[in-house]
């Protein structure tokens, strides 16, 4: 049961320094940046294809996103993350569960 928690659960960690794409885990959204100060959002693709995607979290930027995570540690992002090169994948991570987008919205 740990187990299936662990991987159907998005979580956030947060990171001092950009990762490298190689060490990118599934299941985890990276988060730059302090408590108080965040730059940027990493992830690997959930379609598994290998891309890192990149998230701007500067408001001030568009397109930007926000990442949260509730009490107990599941990640919401938003909007949703659409991916306009490679593989195209477009998705939600709501409270941690990933959910594709239909492909109705191209
Ligand atoms: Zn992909």
């Amino acid at each position: 049961m740990l187990w299936s928690y662990k991987h159907f659960q998005y979580k956030i960690e947060i990171i001092p320094d950009n990762p490298n794409p190689d060490s990118l885990r599934d299941n985890i959204v990276y988060v730059v940046g302090s408590k108080n100060y965040i730059k940027w959002g990493y992830m690997k693709c959930p379609c598994g294809c290998g891309d890192t995607i990149m998230l701007s979290l500067n408001e001030k930027a568009y397109p930007s996103w926000s990442i949260k995570q509730d009490k107990i540690g599941r990640a919401t992002i938003s909007p949703s993350v659409n991916k306009l090169d490679g593989c195209k994948s477009h998705f939600f991570i709501r409270k941690g569960k990933l959910i594709w987008a239909t492909f109705n919205d191209y």
